[in-house]
């Protein structure tokens, strides 16, 4: 399903930031990602994310028309329909004065600018705080919760003092907000490690006891809601699933764009 115009972001933990940066996808290529998964599994596509492998809002306007598409032509309810970014300065306010009902979703990675650049070295453009003001007004003005994912990886972003750093920089710029974390699903020839289930589930624990709501995704390919560049793996090594177990994920899809 995938096709890989690469990433120019170079994320530290992403293979597809590894791979340098081709183009980005025209919105028709879009939406043939959807319509190629409907007719292979003869399944209805009903959740969409723009994410996984490219940056969408990089690729804003064609991302836009895409939407459009989806939503009115393919009839994918915008609630459906989630936009993933690592965070691209000036885009969340384009994206919220179109005041579309679908989810933000911030590839956030680290709680604070120092650990974030290291592990998203595009963050040195765009700065937390710069982020997390974006975020609260893309909440005002769409009435719409943001997402934050967060990859967990080992020895690196995912001890208690992170978590709490977390809820801190979270309580601090609103309410609505929801972290997803995703222990790293390890990558050919990255130096980062899966953290250990007992630390992902303390780190989890963390922000709930500061009345942060979260879950815990363990990555599959087709994990919607899988962060930003861990998807290649899974989806370069298996490039179709084709096993019952999979059959529930063909409704949700991840768009690479
Ligand atoms: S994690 Fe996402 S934004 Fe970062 S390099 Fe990978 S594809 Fe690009």
């Amino acid at each position: 399903m995938c096709l890989i115009p690469g990433c120019p972001l170079r994320c530290s933990f992403c293979a597809t930031g590894k791979g340098g940066f081709a183009r980005n996808l025209k919105r028709h290529e879009i939406v043939e990602q959807v319509l190629a998964i409907e007719d292979v599994f003869k399944h209805r596509v009903t959740n969409v994310v723009f994410m996984g492998m490219g940056e969408p809002m990089l690729n804003l306007k064609e991302v836009l028309e895409a939407h459009r598409c989806l939503n009115k032509d393919i009839q994918i309810g915008q609630r459906m329909i989630t936009i993933s970014t690592v965070g691209v300065p000036n885009t969340i306010k384009k994206l919220a004065s179109h005041k579309l009902q679908s989810t933000l979703a911030i590839s956030l990675h680290a709680p604070n600018q120092k650990l974030r650049e290291s592990i998203v070295p595009s963050a040195k453009s765009y700065p937390l705080e710069a982020i997390m003001k974006d975020c609260r007004d893309y909440f005002l003005e769409t009435s719409r919760r943001v997402s934050f994912e967060y990859t967990l990886l080992a020895g690196v972003n995912d001890t208690i003092e992170h978590a709490l750093e977390l809820a801190e920089l979270l309580h601090e710029w609103g309410r609505s907000y929801h972290v997803n974390l995703i222990p790293f699903n390890p990558v050919e020839g990255s130096d980062y490690q899966r953290p250990y289930k007992k630390s992902t589930l303390a780190f989890a624990a963390a922000l709930e006891s500061r009345k942060i709501t979260v879950s815990v995704r363990q990555t599959r390919g087709l994990d919607a809601s899988a962060a930003c560049g861990q998807l290649r793996n899974q989806f370069q090594k298996s490039p179709l699933l084709t096993g019952a177990e999979d059959q529930q994920s063909n409704s949700e899809i991840a768009v690479s764009c």
